[in-house]
């Protein structure tokens, strides 16, 4: 166990489990358990949110807004400072290739928090023409305490797409990472106090999501749930925050379609097809899962797809010449071969990988970059999430044939349009009902470009201007002046 014993982060302090129960933490590459969490009981959770309350008093609360933003920058800056080792966590605990973490998405992280530490004393009330004799004035005030409850599969940046809106608006924070990835959010703990942020601004809550996380969404003393991940979760979360009406942001589950026309640059639509799908092990949630292909090309390209897979092959997520990693966790990956085994049942074409990888040490829970053919609307592979490195190839006849089949699902985060006729691209951006449309690439992300969900991927935005408004609210002050 090289990590040790890592501690929960409330008020300042770090404290075991007030039954001082842990849970292990596994390297997904070699199955070793790599360090031992605290598992946190109602009562933490309680305490946690007893010290966010008072936290919206004290110092925080008097503190300028450019003040709070200074210290919302500074840690940008000090998780660039310490990258290495963050993104060696983020490897260690999730599996994904370290030059994904240290050299993508670390630095978002970091860039992401000091967007929204620029914001921090940018944002600002308005005053009201109203009716005579009366002034309006209005003031854009923080919600109180925010629960980020965050995924597994982009720990540390998904925590900061939320943690850095919230904080650079002056509410404070009780952040939940997922149970198999709990690292990076304690160590961003870590940083936060080092930094100076006042006792009970930032607390770090590990444990179940059945024990804490619920415990968390139940809870009267928090204001706004900020949610990522599995839309079962996400519909749950939402009901149990009902009896306290608790504000609610969801980013869910996606599949995502990737549109390839036959008038399309299409060595670059192949290299966007791979990487929409393989990038993060697929394990993304607007990872482009769902490639529709126009049925004049449909041979030629889904034969180069096949081979790009085929010459990309799982290594040690540390090796910074590795592009695929491994699954996330024993339980992902059997989901994702189960998902495998029923597109072969339901008649759909294996063109590349399909099983498991070893990369030499036989451990790890490694698996072949993996395409389907043949693939229908009605197969299970097309209709739901797998979150791993499984694309399935659909034929499409013409923009309004690609465009239903696009929107032919319960999901609406992400999509993707490859062709050189600027009509066309438009036209079929202006129809499917997705957040993101990316025409001519795919995957790409700024923390100035709004994220979310249409449909059930949920709801809320993430990143830009947009996302203040979720850690806001805004108060209407009347001044009788007759
Ligand atoms: P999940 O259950 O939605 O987990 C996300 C977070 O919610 C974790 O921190 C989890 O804690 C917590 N959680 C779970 N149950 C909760 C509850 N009742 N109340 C409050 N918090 C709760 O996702 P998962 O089970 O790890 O993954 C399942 C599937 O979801 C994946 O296979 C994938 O298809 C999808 N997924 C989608 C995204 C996305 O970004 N769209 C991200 C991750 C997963 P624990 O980790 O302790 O359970
Ligand atoms: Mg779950």
């Amino acid at each position: 166990m090289m990590l040790g014993k890592k501690q929960l982060l409330i008020n300042g302090e770090w404290r075991d489990a007030s039954n001082g129960r842990t849970q292990p933490v596994v390297n997904p590459a070699t199955e070793d358990v790599i360090a031992e969490v605290a598992s946190a009981t109602p009562e933490d959770v309680d305490a946690a949110v007893q010290a966010a309350r008072a936290a919206l008093t004290g110092p925080w609360g008097t503190m300028s807004a450019r003040e709070r933003g200074r210290l919302v920058y500074k840690l940008g800056e000090q998780l660039m400072a310490e990258a290495d080792e963050v993104a060696r966590l983020e490897t260690l605990h999730n599996g994904k290739p370290i030059t994904e973490s240290r050299h993508v998405e670390i630095p978002m992280a970091a860039e992401c928090l000091q967007y929204f530490a620029g914001w921090a004393d940018k944002v600002h009330g308005e005053t009201v023409p109203v009716k005579g004799g009366q002034l309006v004035y209005t003031l854009r005030e923080p919600l109180g305490v925010v629960a980020a409850i965050v995924p597994w599969n982009f720990p540390l940046l998904i925590a900061i797409w939320k943690v850095a809106p919230a904080l650079a608006m002056g509410n404070t924070v009780i952040l939940k990472p997922a149970s198999q990835t709990p690292l990076t959010a304690l160590k961003l703990g870590e940083m936060a106090t080092a930094l100076g942020f006042p006792p009970g601004v930032l607390n770090v809550v590990t444990g179940s999501g059945s024990t804490a996380g619920q415990a968390i969404v139940e809870h009267p003393g928090i204001d706004k749930i900020a949610f990522t991940g599995d839309t079962s979760t996400g519909k749950g979360i939402m009901r149990s925050s009902a009896d306290t009406l608790k504000h609610v942001t969801l980013e869910l589950g996606g599949k995502s379609p990737n549109i390839v026309f036959a008038d399309a640059d299409l060595d670059a639509a192949v290299r966007g097809a791979t990487m929409g799908i393989f990038y993060g092990k697929g394990e993304v949630c607007a990872a482009g899962s769902r490639l529709l292909v126009e049925a004049s090309i449909k041979d030629e390209f889904l034969a180069k797809v096949a081979d790009r897979a085929k010459k990309m092959v799982a290594g040690d997520p540390l090796n910074p010449k590795t592009r695929l990693g491994a699954i996330s966790s024993k339980a992902q990956m059997e989901r994702v071969l189960g998902y495998i085994e029923a597109a072969k049942t339901e008649g759909a074409t294996l063109l590349a990988g399909g099983e498991r990888a070893d990369i030499g040490t036989g451990k790890g829970f490694f698996l072949q970059p993996t395409v389907f053919g043949n693939v229908t609307t009605d197969m299970t592979i097309a209709r739901e999430e797998i979150f791993g490195p499984v694309l399935a190839a659909i034929e499409f006849t013409d923009a309004d044939d690609a465009i239903a089949k696009a929107n032919d699902s319960i999901y609406g985060l992400a999509s993707g349009v490859w062709t050189k006729d600027v009509k066309k691209a438009h036209y079929v951006a202006s129809k499917l009902r997705a957040g993101t449309v990316w025409i001519n690439t795919y995957n790409v992300y700024d923390t100035a470009a709004a994220f979310g969900g249409y449909k059930q991927s949920g709801f809320g935005r993430d990143m830009s201007m947009h996302a203040l408004e979720y850690y806001t609210q805004v108060k209407t002050i009347w001044v009788d002046l007759a």
